[in-house]
């Protein structure tokens, strides 16, 4: 396997792009050519569990690591969840079908890849390198990447959030993060202004040359690090397998997936399943009032300028989706100068216009909807009293576009909605929908469980017990700054 840079300058053997993160040149790390599974193989899956397929999927990228090895990366990776099958899919009706991912540590799908990323970064490190972790985060990256990341050896890691931009859950979350190797900071800004900050100081040679002079190297545990975004293509084929074993479809029948998307990382990573082989219907992408993804795929025309709403599904506030520059440099067939081009425009803040051939490609593979925050609490509220799903308010996005593309009868088949995080994370936004009113952050956990006869996730629980560790914050133009006076304490490392 070879990895490639979107923006044409580099290539990278995968682990090594895994430690690097972002490509030197700028660009995003792509596979050369798209690993393929057989018909035979995917077949297979329907007798496997979720840790077979995803050691089956991270071996055909890191083909570095031998298959065994890869199984019991999964094992250890997805040990901590507390789902026996580790995500549960959940039939709602005849055709919709609801794939839980929130069963992790910190109770969103970004533990589906963090769990792994830091067992694949010790395996890259080979006990002979430091690294440093950079995150941005819109609310559930960050304490996914701190629990991954927290004491492992020869790592530290630093996440930065938009002060205003996340849950009260999100934030104690993160300031109530313990390792001796972990920082976070709160930005005076939103995510988009977090992840430009993290990519500049990643592109900033002062900065790197400091770094380095405290013996670290530089990655990422953004889904712009390829070591994100394979452990994620293993649900789609796990998705498709349980679809099979439970007799609701026949092999070589295609599904749709409803993915809610912010940085256009989940849906990327069910592009590359459908890619590899899996039989994928429609991708249905699903935003929220920041809805620039949907315009983009409907005219062509990505947008820059437009001002970020704060909705009740926070993890999707975001405007400059990373991931997209990879599916761009795909359909446009491998056309580096043309993306680079693209993506310098989108950072001098000008609008871009994609080719007539990513646009056909756009619509040939993609639907793509958006849905105000009123209809995704409408939507919260009927699931839970017609099918009694309890959803957050980030699936409810997924789940109302869902509904809205099956009325137009843009949807044939089975389909199946990702549920991104738990309701507990968002429990104020769930409570009014079931016909609470929120009481204060410490309690309406509590009131959630009542309200739905669900246990509220000891992770939760604990939360507001636990003492706040981290509380500075810092503007865009002083990130720098923070991470230098971190790396010069004594106290801080690995
Ligand atoms: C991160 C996140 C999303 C968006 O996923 P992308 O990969 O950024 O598109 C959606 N829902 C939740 C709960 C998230 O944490």
């Amino acid at each position: 396997m070879e990895l490639v840079s979107t923006r044409g300058g580099a290539s990278s053997r995968p682990l090594d792009a895994v430690l690097c993160g972002l490509a030197p040149d700028g660009g995003l790390f792509v596979p050369r050519r798209i690993p393929q599974f057989s018909g035979e193989t995917i077949e297979q899956m329907a007798g496997q569990s979720f840790t077979e397929i995803s050691a089956t999927v991270i071996h055909a990228y890191f083909d570095q690591i031998p298959q065994a090895d890869c199984l019991t990366m999964a094992e250890t990776a997805y040990c901590s969840f507390s789902a026996q099958d580790v995500l549960p899919l959940e039939t709602v009706n005849d055709k919709a079908n609801l794939l839980y991912l929130d069963r992790g540590p910190t109770l969103a799908f970004k533990d589906v890849a963090l769990q792994m990323l830091p067992l694949l970064m010790a395996r890259a490190q080979a006990g002979e390198q430091r690294t440093l972790i950079l995150v941005a985060t819109s609310g559930d990256t960050g304490k996914a990447a701190l629990m991954g990341f927290s004491d492992k050896p020869d790592t530290a890691i630093v996440v930065f959030y938009p002060e205003n931009g996340v849950s009260p859950a999100q934030k104690r979350q993160m300031q109530t993060s313990v390792g001796k190797n972990v920082a976070v900071y709160a930005v005076q800004g939103d995510f988009d202004d977090c992840q430009r900050g993290v990519k500049n100081l990643m592109n900033d040679a002062d900065f790197r040359a400091a770094v380095a002079e405290a013996g670290y190297g530089i990655s990422s545990a953004n889904s712009i690090n390829i070591g994100r975004l394979v452990p994620q293509i293993a649900y789609y084929f796990y998705s498709y397998a349980q679809l099979c074993r439970r007799g609701r479809i026949k092999f070589g029948e295609p599904v749709n997936f409803v993915v809610p998307t912010g940085n256009f990382g989940n849906i990327l990573a069910g592009w590359y399943a459908k890619h590899m082989g899996l039989p994928v219907g429609k991708l249905v992408g699903a935003s929220n009032s920041n809805n620039v993804l949907y315009e983009f795929v409907k005219t062509g025309v990505y947008r820059a300028g437009l001002s970020l709403h704060q909705t009740i599904s926070p993890s999707m506030d975001i405007l400059v989706s990373s991931n997209l520059e990879r599916l761009l440099y795909h359909l446009s067939g491998n056309d580096a100068a043309q993306v680079s081009a693209w993506m310098e425009q989108q950072k001098r803040g000008e609008d871009f216009t994609v080719s007539e051939q990513v646009k056909a490609g756009l619509d040939e593979e993609f639907c793509w909807g958006w849905t105000s925050d009123e209809e995704a609490k409408q939507k919260i509220g009927q699931v839970f009293a017609q099918n009694n799903c309890l959803i957050d308010p980030h699936s409810a996005v997924g789940y109302a576009v869902y509904e809205n593309l099956c009325r137009e009868g843009a949807l044939s088949g089975q389909t199946v909605v990702l549920c991104t995080a738990s309701p507990f994370k968002f429990a104020a936004s769930v409570l009014a929908p079931l016909g609470v009113t929120p009481q204060g952050d410490g309690c309406d956990g509590m009131l959630l469980s009542e309200a739905s006869g669900r246990p509220a996730p000891e992770a939760i629980e604990m939360l507001w017990r636990m003492p706040v560790l981290h509380t500075g914050v810092v503007t865009p133009d002083t990130m720098k700054n923070a991470v230098l006076e971190k790396l010069a304490d004594p106290q801080f490392g690995c």
